[in-house]
């Protein structure tokens, strides 16, 4: 599947739903790529069609009612909570207080948190939801920001040593190989100068 914010980037992502965390941190603007949360617009394009795709994948209802612009600028807040969750620097944010989450038990006898609140609350109870859920797998430490520091986008890492470290090895891998190889001529010229 094809999510609305990370596939502009041909982003790799988990097929649970710690998706949403990805979804969140795509909307970002990389380069001409615009920021989906930079307007109510555009918010609510990414609500409608990532956020709503999340609920029925998970089999949850989204609360009524269109998201004000307190609602979008708190999901920018929630964008850096997250950006500087997965930044994994031991500078974990103080968040999340709060935050409530219902706990439901399905046909299936399994239990599973639903989100609860309006708009950006809901959606903070959805996020870190997942995040709960993904930690108690091996999902959480596969999903990672992008090395490429004008990139930082949240991909998963499928690979069998979690060692990767780009989305995409031929586009910011190389960015940052060029740039590494440019650095070093230019020390080599410095010093032969
Ligand atoms: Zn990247």
């Amino acid at each position: 599947m094809s999510w609305m914010a990370t596939g502009r980037y041909g982003v790799r992502t988990t097929d649970t739903g710690a998706v949403l965390v990805q979804e969140l941190i795509g909307t970002r603007a990389v380069e001409d790529v615009p920021d989906l949360l930079a307007e109510r617009e555009s918010a609510r394009a990414w609500w409608d069609e990532s956020v709503r795709g999340w609920a029925a994948m998970r089999g949850v209802t989204v609360p009524a009612g269109a998201l004000s612009d307190e609602d979008v600028a708190a999901l920018r807040e929630l964008r850096a909570t997250f950006d500087a969750l997965l930044a994994r620097d031991g500078n974990a944010p103080a968040v999340a207080a709060g935050v409530t989450v219902t706990l439901a038990l399905g046909d299936d006898g399994l239990v599973r948190p639903v989100p609860t609140g309006d708009g950006s609350r809901w959606l903070a109870s959805a996020l870190w939801s997942e995040t709960l859920l993904a930690q108690q797998t091996d999902v959480w430490s596969r999903i990672k920001l992008c090395r490429n520091e004008d990139c930082r986008t949240a991909f998963y890492d499928s690979s069998r040593n979690r060692s990767g470290v780009w989305h995409d090895v031929t586009t910011c891998g190389n960015v940052a190989n060029l740039r590494a190889s440019r650095e070093r001529k230019r020390r080599r010229s410095a010093v032969t100068d």
